[in-house]
């Protein structure tokens, strides 16, 4: 069914059952190669933040949970190229093995901006999950990034911690722009 958010139409991209399943299998991977690494969940605010819960459910080694906040859409539907650092991760990750949780990569601009940040802090390892991936729109490959749920068409989506003007986020599943 087809929603409206403020000004735009959107319609279903990805179930929510779907990201379930997806997230299971990714979680797999994870407590595998992180069995006795004790590693440190980054979150990346605000459109993490139902990934993350989700994800972290699925977990079963010893772990951290922080978070850091970035921002770069600033309400619009096109990355803006400007990031502004909102708040800085606060634990200290030196020696720490690192898995940072992105909600999506567009350009990559982000997430190339914070893992060269991260990196300066001398982690043991950097890894990055990323609910989703638009291939189509990366002009910034960031090698760290290893684990994608979805690659998706390079479309403006929502739902599922992703806002469009702050609304959206609360669905439970992902919508892409009606164009
Ligand atoms: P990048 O720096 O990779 O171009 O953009 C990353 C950030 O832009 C994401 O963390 C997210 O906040 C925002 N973003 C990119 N594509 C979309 C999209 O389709 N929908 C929404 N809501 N945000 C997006």
């Amino acid at each position: 069914m087809n929603i409206k958010i403020a000004d735009l139409a959107f319609e279903p991209l990805i179930t929510a059952d779907t990201i379930q399943t997806r997230i299971k299998e990714i979680a797999v991977d994870l407590n595998k190669d992180y069995a006795d690494k004790a590693p440190v969940f980054v979150g990346v605010l605000n459109g993490c933040f139902m990934f993350m819960a989700d994800l972290l459910k699925e977990i079963t080694v010893p772990c951290e949970v922080a978070f850091t906040k970035l921002s770069s859409y600033h309400g619009g539907v096109t990355s803006t190229r400007r990031i502004r650092d909102d708040f800085d991760l606060l634990t200290d990750i030196t020696n720490r093995h690192v898995i940072l949780v992105e909600d999506i990569v567009d350009t990559g601009n982000t997430l190339d901006y914070l893992v060269a940040k991260l990196s300066h802090r001398k982690p043991a390892s950097i890894t990055v999950v990323a609910l989703l991936l638009k291939p189509d729109a990366v002009e910034y490959p960031v090698e760290e990034l290893k684990h994608v749920a979805f690659q998706i068409p390079n479309e403006f989506v929502v739902g599922y911690g992703l806002d469009y003007m702050e609304l959206g986020r609360n669905l439970n599943g992902i919508y892409k722009r009606v164009v």
